[in-house]
């Protein structure tokens, strides 16, 4: 069979959630037995999105061989249930990076570089780059996103190469799909389709002619409305779709299959007629629309006023709660406003989690929340820097190591328990200081990692990293010593990271762990993270203790 191609573009404006319906479409074809594949293209100039803020731009994803990329790849991952790699996300960066390169080398032969053909050559070859699996295997369908909005003079390029592609694949093989917004003006109670109409010329004035068109409302798009973009747009009235806001983003797959995007799709890309296995899919929506009961995690952060900072944690938490039939409700703490008089609204959670993070602000409130947990004996999970804070707390309040710290955030320490290893100023001569991607963790038996893990016979579990300081090992027997448990360690990679502190937990606690990696950008709807899993079980063990004891007598002041 030839490849299929489809590509997605956006219009109207940013964040509409294109990465949703591509990912959707994506589970679509999955679910009817095609292998399928999903590249994000992002029109900055950034090579990957590692050296971005998160504030502004969302998580930044890591994938198993250890690029950082756009969010939308871990949205990917988890609606396709599949790794991808580095060959995902491409960037106008890493293009003329690739294209100034070879010029240097003369590899074009004198000729003139130029947008068309060279730049728009090398987007080619990194979109059929893409297609190939590490095992050799080509995707039958490729979906290809085109971060931005039409009309965007950075995106240029990549229609360009897109609209080029029809031609280099065929007719049959390529479809173009956009999505826009469909807007509700309240004062006339209307959906408006305009801005649709002008986005679909603006298409078409840069050679692309969409066959498919999604429309983004917040509530769904009746049909003369769609009717109605169909002539005006040349996309037939079965090619226009209504993609609505939905409570569970889970939803979405079967709200569009429900419209014939599926049908829709094989027809035009000639695939075979096949009714889609969607059970996983309708039983997790299921779960989040009725669970048996409520947990509330509280999660200790920087970028509190932005959850997409955080999108695989979150995701990764309501995969678990599904998981545990429960509903994961998340109270948002920032970690700077932590102080003494706020620690006391810990104790109302069920569930303590510690994000990972960089940099010194907030540190000491999430050193304070980890102490917290760990005395009143709430569950506590803590991811990388939450790992890290876990350890200081243990060391200052347990160990007796008084002032103990990162030296990330105090160079003059009298205690580094978290300290940057020489092989990490190894790596920077390769151009970075971070330990990225997956790496084994052997785990200790017996401890209650290694029961959520249930690893092989070799005890060992791979889960990704995103982190350059670590448990300083000239600490780790006086920790021990002191009670903490050292649950996992580096076998070792390529000669590096022998016995480097992977995870850690405490005995005597309901449910205290702590890991050096991100189990969250693992974690699949088929396939919880077993620390999120084991956690929210924790969690809701936690609230059913809470629930027998009397209520908590407020010590107030009288004040009538
Ligand atoms: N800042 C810490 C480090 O670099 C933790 C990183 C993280 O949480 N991803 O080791």
């Amino acid at each position: 069979m030839e490849q299929k191609y489809i590509f997605i573009t956006g219009g109207v404006v940013s964040s509409l959630g294109k990465g949703i319906v591509t990912s959707s479409l994506g589970a679509l074809l999955r679910a009817r037995g095609i292998r399928v594949t999903a590249v994000k293209i992002d029109p900055y100039i950034n090579v990957d999105a590692g050296t971005m803020r998160p504030y502004e731009h969302g998580e930044v994803f890591v994938t198993a061989d250890g690029a950082e990329t756009d969010l939308d790849i871990g949205t990917y991952e988890r609606f396709l249930n599949s790794d991808l790699s580095r060959a995902h996300n491409i960037t106008t960066g890493q293009v003329y990076q690739a294209v100034i390169s070879k010029e240097r080398r003369g590899e074009y032969l004198a000729q003139t570089v130029q947008v068309i053909p060279h730049v728009t050559d090398e987007i080619q070859a990194r979109i059929d780059q893409a297609s190939i699996d590490s095992r050799g295997q080509h995707a039958e369908v490729v979906l290809v996103e085109v971060g931005g909005t039409v009309g965007d003079i950075e995106s240029l390029p990549f229609l360009e190469a897109i609209r080029q592609m029809r031609f280099a694949k065929g007719f049959g093989n390529t479809l173009y799909l956009h999505v826009t917004l469909l807007p509700f003006l309240s004062t006339s109670q209307e959906l408006k389709t305009k801005p649709t109409q002008h986005s679909v010329a603006t298409l078409r004035s840069v050679g692309i002619q969409p066959d498919a068109i999604v429309l983004r409302s917040e509530r769904p798009a009746p049909e003369d409305i769609r009717d109605k973009l169909a002539l005006f747009t040349n996309v037939e009235p079965s090619g226009v779709f209504s993609s609505y806001n939905s409570e569970h983003i889970y939803a979405v797959p079967e709200m569009l299959e429900q419209q014939g995007l599926g049908r829709f799709v094989e027809k035009r890309l000639g695939l075979e007629k096949v009714t889609p296995e969607l059970g996983g899919w309708q039983r997790a929506v299921h779960t989040l629309r009725h669970p048996n009961s409520e947990v509330s995690i509280g999660i200790i952060g920087k970028y509190v006023a932005m959850p997409d900072a955080y999108l695989s944690l979150t995701e990764a938490l309501v995969h678990a709660g599904i998981a545990n039939k429960a509903q994961v409700n998340l109270r948002w703490v920032n970690a700077e406003e932590l102080i003494e008089d706020s620690l006391a609204q810990l104790s109302e959670l069920d569930g303590i989690l510690v994000p990972g993070g960089f940099g010194v602000r907030g540190i000491e409130g999430k050193v304070q929340a980890a102490k917290v947990a760990r005395e009143q004996h709430i569950p506590f999970l803590g991811i990388c820097l939450g790992m890290q804070v876990a350890v200081i707390d243990y060391a200052r309040h347990v160990a007796g190591l008084a002032g103990a710290n990162s030296t990330e955030f105090d160079a003059y320490t009298p205690h580094p328990v978290i300290d940057l290893m020489p092989e990490q100023l190894e790596l920077a001569d390769m151009g970075g200081t971070m330990r990225l991607g997956n790496w084994p963790m052997k785990l200790k038996q017996g401890t209650r990692l290694h029961e959520l893990y249930t690893p092989g016979s070799d005890d060992t579990a791979l889960e990704r990293h995103r982190h350059r300081y670590e448990v300083n090992p000239k600490y780790v027997q006086q920790l021990e010593q002191a009670g903490l448990t050292i649950s996992g360690t580096t076998p070792g990679m390529k000669g590096r990271g022998v016995g480097l502190v992977e995870a850690i937990e405490l005995a005597d606690h309901p449910f205290f762990v702590g890991v050096q990696s991100h189990p969250e950008f693992g974690s699949r709807l088929a396939r919880p993270s077993p620390p999120f899993k084991g956690f929210i079980a924790a969690a809701l063990s936690h609230q059913a203790i809470n629930l027998t004891l009397p209520p908590l007598t407020l010590n107030t002041q009288d004040v009538s």
